[in-house]
């Protein structure tokens, strides 16, 4: 038995997870979200990018899985289990999941923003948000450092993508979690197990009209 689960924001929800909301506090308030969460953001402020992402990775660390992250871990005693999730924690992977698949990256993996490269390094510690902090260098090209997080017009992993539509494609069933608005292309995977005639479980509000129309015309006789 392959079960593949969809996860989003909301299974992390429980857990306490900082929004941007949360957190828009003190000197974020002023904070344009974009700027923190775009490539034109970084090259412009890198340092304000860095600090903004190291407080939050600060916080993550204090945030526990719950009994929704717990529940998927479990089905590997049963099941052949991938998860595809568009959450950046880590909590799939602290609840004891195998095998994630971080469509929108991970706050807990850092690389360099010229050559690639993940930076295995030391951060700093920070128990209290501040405005600026200077990214650390890559050791082998000298750029900067950054998080390995998506961001606002950038392409999704490439590796993370065939293991997700593979794990989708090859499920006997996948259940959507914790979301009601995936976020395409990863709003494709659902599709994709439907005109493969994989059940799907799960919040069905995901399906607008457009996916409806589109498993109809996959599905439907063939004109030519
Ligand atoms: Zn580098």
């Amino acid at each position: 038995m392959h079960v593949t689960v969809l996860s989003g924001a909301g299974i992390s929800a429980e857990s306490g997870v900082p929004t941007f909301r949360d957190v828009e506090t003190g000197l974020w308030a002023k904070v344009d979200p974009y700027e923190i969460s775009s490539a034109e953001g970084w090259q412009a402020h890198p340092e304000r990018v860095w600090a903004w992402y190291l407080w939050r990775h600060y916080l993550m660390q204090g945030v526990q899985p719950n009994n929704g992250h717990r529940a998927v871990a479990a089905w590997e005693d049963h099941a052949e289990v991938h998860v595809v999730t568009q959450n950046v924690d880590n909590l799939h992977e602290r609840a004891g999941s195998g095998r994630v698949y971080h469509l929108h990256g991970s706050l807990f993996e850092f690389r360099c923003d010229r050559c690639g490269r993940e930076y295995l390094g030391e951060l700093p510690d920070m128990p209290a948000p501040v405005e600026a902090v200077e990214p650390p260098k890559c050791a082998f090209c000298g750029g900067q450092i950054r998080p390995n997080v998506v961001w606002f017009g950038e392409p999704l992993p490439e590796s993370a993508w065939q293991k997700s539509v593979e794990a989708v494609a090859n499920a006997d069933f996948v259940v959507v979690v914790g979301t009601s608005s995936i976020v395409y292309p990863a709003a494709g995977l659902p599709e994709l197990a439907l005109t493969n005639g994989i059940p799907v479980k799960g919040n069905f509000l995901m399906l607008t009209l457009c996916t409806i129309l589109y498993v109809a015309a996959t599905t439907g006789p063939k004109v030519s």
